[in-house]
């Protein structure tokens, strides 16, 4: 366990925001829960991935934990699946690779997303057509409270559009340690080639019969194409989720904007892309002070350099009220804001 006081917190969120962070607490070995606990109980929300799903509105006067604790094993090899163990420290993206190495199947659409594989249970990650829910096993978490490690199994996470009970019910009483993935093996893999963008882009390469290769290398070029690099200029990816509404609120949408796009979610639900809402509020590319909405994804926020949090913040609000005066739909935002206690 390391402890440092007064970081700069630059290097430890994707918008690159530079909020001080009094306390920086690194977690790097499991054993060390039980000293950490009184830390974590001071302030139990800022448990720290990547930091590519945050928002720090100030500098933040409690203690920040991030966690660090590495290790992937199989625990499992069956005929058709494997089940594989990964510390919440490891990278995502690290992880996919690794599992096309070993030729295991299930995280290849999930290929580019930044963090850590600790985080991703927390709004169960999803990308083109599949979710962290799909090939998750298990969660072990550390409830701060009670001082012990508990195992949840999938059905017991809430999973759900970009959210989970450690997200909601459940937010600042656990700290993921380790999730258990359950991936195919070759002969029994699921191509889930559904989503649009990648069946497009499958076609135009020649690829009829994919491999689990085949889409991760898509879908990191789609991403590559389409999404600004934090490293380039810092942003948290969606800053919104896609509203879900009534079929027959859509109706109503259609009355006056024929044109709006939609995707089913079941019988009674629909999937309104959120920038859509926000480009046809007039937001697309907007430059806001040193904040403003990325020229060709104006669902991600960007901090051009020389924004605060406050201001990120102040401009998804301005976006909400305009899109709920328009359209009557009401965002939420999918990043987590982090404001001093
Ligand atoms: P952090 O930002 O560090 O933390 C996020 C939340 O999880 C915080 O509330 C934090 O307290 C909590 N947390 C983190 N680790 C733990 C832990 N071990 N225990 C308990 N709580 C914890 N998301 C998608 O779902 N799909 C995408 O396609 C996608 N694309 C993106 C593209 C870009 C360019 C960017 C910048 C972001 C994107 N994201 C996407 C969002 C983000 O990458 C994911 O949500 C990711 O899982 C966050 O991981 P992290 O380690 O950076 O989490
Ligand atoms: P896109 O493909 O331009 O599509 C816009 C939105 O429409 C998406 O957000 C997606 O919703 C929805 N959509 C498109 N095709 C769909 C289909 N066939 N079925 C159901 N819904 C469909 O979006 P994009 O920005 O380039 O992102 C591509 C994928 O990466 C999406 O799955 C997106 O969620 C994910 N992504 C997430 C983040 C993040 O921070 N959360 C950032 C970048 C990309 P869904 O979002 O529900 O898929």
């Amino acid at each position: 366990m390391i402890i440092q006081n007064n970081v700069p917190g630059k290097a430890y969120n994707t918008f690159g925001l530079n909020s001080q962070l009094s306390k920086l607490i690194v977690l790097d070995d499991r054993k060390d829960l039980a000293y950490l606990r009184p830390y974590l109980q001071e302030h139990p929300s800022w448990i720290l991935g990547g930091g590519s799903n945050i928002l720090i509105e100030d500098n933040l006067n409690k203690p920040v934990v991030r966690v660090n604790l590495k290790g992937i094993q199989v625990i499992k090899d069956n005929e058709d699946h494997v089940l594989v163990s990964v510390m919440a420290g490891e990278n995502w993206h690290e992880l996919v690779l690794w599992s096309l190495g070993q030729d295991y199947g299930g995280l290849e659409n999930l290929s580019l997303i930044p963090g850590r594989c600790g985080a991703a249970p927390m709004q169960n990650i999803g990308a083109y057509g599949i979710e962290l829910k799909d090939v998750l096993h298990t969660v072990h978490a550390y409830h701060i409270e009670q001082g012990l490690e508990l195992s949840f199994h999938n059905q017991e996470c809430g999973l759900g559009y970009r959210t989970s009970n450690f997200k909601t019910k459940w937010k600042g009483q656990y700290l993921i340690t380790e999730i258990v993935l359950r991936l195919t093996k070759i002969g029994h893999h699921v191509i889930n080639t559904s989503y649009g963008a990648i069946e497009k882009e499958l076609a135009h390469k020649g690829i009829t019969e994919p491999t689990i290769k085949d889409v991760s290398n898509v879908v990191c070029e789609i991403r590559k194409r389409k999404l600004p690099d934090p490293e380039i200029i810092g942003n948290a990816g969606s800053f919104f989720k896609n509203p879900i509404i009534e079929r027959k609120q859509l109706v109503a949408l259609q009355e006056k904007n024929k044109e709006v796009p939609f995707y089913e979610v079941d019988s009674d639900n629909i999937k309104i892309p959120a920038a859509w809402l926000i480009d046809q509020c007039g937001w697309k590319g907007k430059v806001v002070g040193g904040t403003g909405t990325h020229k060709n994804q104006p669902l991600v926020l960007v901090n051009h350099g020389t924004a605060t949090g406050s201001e990120i913040y102040a401009l998804s609000e301005e976006i909400k009220v305009s899109v709920a005066s328009r359209f009557g739909i009401e965002l939420e935002r999918e990043v987590n804001v982090w404001s001093k206690q």
